[in-house]
């Protein structure tokens, strides 16, 4: 049995999304049925609808910060039962034997992972398409257990904003009083204050936008610095231990690394491609310092994650729209007006009238 589904798809970069009906693939063996309650708004939505990174296929079902409940399992399935509240990410398959998959890094997969929407499913070569629907059919490994005590609305960006914050602070050793700083306070940037702060970190906002500071402060953020302006960048210089740059576009990274501590990291979530400025690897070498690069994380991961939200109550700071606003939401996040993030309520589907 097939499960049809109402969904909301892009056609083209330019055009508008809008409804469009496909039918789910008959759940497999190991495979998760999942009626999709909440899917929150990430800006790689806009760039892959956008055909920004120039690999988009349409049509086009984004939205991979998924949450919803259980609605059906296969016979292998043993982690979930009907009814669990759960959450799917970006990644709905990896080849789970590579050396990456083998450190539980599906996301780095060597043969690589299979995205939620705007990518092919290993088996059947079908279009993956995302959380902009009614119900998604994940195979098991790649399902998350979400804490019932969250709000499951505001817990659903956790599964892109939150898990692509996470992974670099875990990963560069964040623990408490690490000084870490975030540059740019949008859905990631936010989730990276929350989850710094949780870790007993000293945080600090880059932001080339004045007027955030209180809400800075509330989101955990013991400082900020408006990156635009020299003074400040230079009263923090030599103090950072990791710096999360969340910041979309291309942009002059050069200024942020003499405020790094020696031997300090900072790593690129946000804008990928060339850097228009050229890079200066002076002083890199003189204070080994490093500039890296993070990828969402691995399943595992994002299960750890989800638990310590679930234990120091942490969600994402949400705008709840309906659907049919998505187009509006895009434009209003191009200009980063959006505290902090958008989440659909997939509810408002339940209106729309299937051709
Ligand atoms: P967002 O909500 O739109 O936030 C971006 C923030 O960057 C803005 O709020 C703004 O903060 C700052 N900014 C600085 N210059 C900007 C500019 N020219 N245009 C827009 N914003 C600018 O975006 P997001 O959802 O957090 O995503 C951020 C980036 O991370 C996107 O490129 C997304 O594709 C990428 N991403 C990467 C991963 C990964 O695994 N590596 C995962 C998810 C998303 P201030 O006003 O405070 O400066
Ligand atoms: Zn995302
Ligand atoms: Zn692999």
């Amino acid at each position: 049995m097939s499960y049809p589904v109402k969904a909301y798809a892009a056609h083209s970069p330019t055009g508008r999304l809008g409804l469009f009906n496909f039918d789910r693939r008959s759940p497999r063996a190991d495979d998760v049925v999942i009626e999709i309650l909440y899917c929150g708004v990430c800006h790689s939505d806009l760039h892959n609808v956008r055909n920004d990174w120039g690999n988009a296929t349409y049509p086009m079902v984004p939205g991979h910060e998924i949450v919803g409940r259980v609605l059906a399992v296969g016979p292998e399935v043993t982690r979930f039962k009907v009814g669990d509240a759960v959450g799917v990410g970006c990644m709905v398959e990896s080849c789970r034997h590579c050396g990456s998959c083998g450190k539980g890094w599906e996301q780095y997969c060597e043969n690589g992972a299979t995205y939620t929407y705007n990518h092919k499913d290993p088996i059947d070569g079908t279009p993956t398409q995302g959380g902009y629907s009614e119900k998604i059919v994940v195979a098991d490994h790649f399902v998350l257990k979400v804490p019932e005590t969250l709000d499951l609305a505001g817990a659903a960006p956790l599964l892109c904003a939150g898990i692509t914050t996470f992974s670099p602070l875990r990963h560069w050793g964040v623990k408490p009083g690490s000084k870490v700083a975030i540059v740019g306070l949008g859905g990631l940037g936010h989730m990276g204050l929350k989850l710094a702060k949780a870790m007993g970190a000293e945080v600090t906002l880059f932001s080339r936008s004045p007027g955030k500071e209180a809400d800075a402060r509330r989101l955990g953020a013991d400082h900020i610095v408006i990156s635009t302006d020299p003074a400040q960048m230079a009263a923090v210089a030599g103090r950072f231990e990791l710096i999360i740059d969340t910041v979309p576009y291309q942009h002059d990274v050069n200024p942020y690394v003499p405020t790094l501590a020696s031997g300090g990291t900072i790593v690129m979530v946000g804008y990928l491609g060339p850097l228009e400025t050229p890079f200066n690897t002076g002083p890199l070498v003189f204070s080994r310092k490093a500039l890296a690069g993070s990828l969402i994380g691995g399943i595992a991961e994002t299960q750890e994650m989800l638990d310590f939200c679930g234990q120091h109550g942490i969600t994402s700071d949400i705008e709840v729209i309906q659907i049919q606003d998505i187009n509006e939401a895009y434009e209003r996040m191009l200009k980063a007006d959006v505290k902090y993030r958008f989440v659909i309520d997939m509810a408002s589907l339940k209106s729309e009238v299937s051709a």
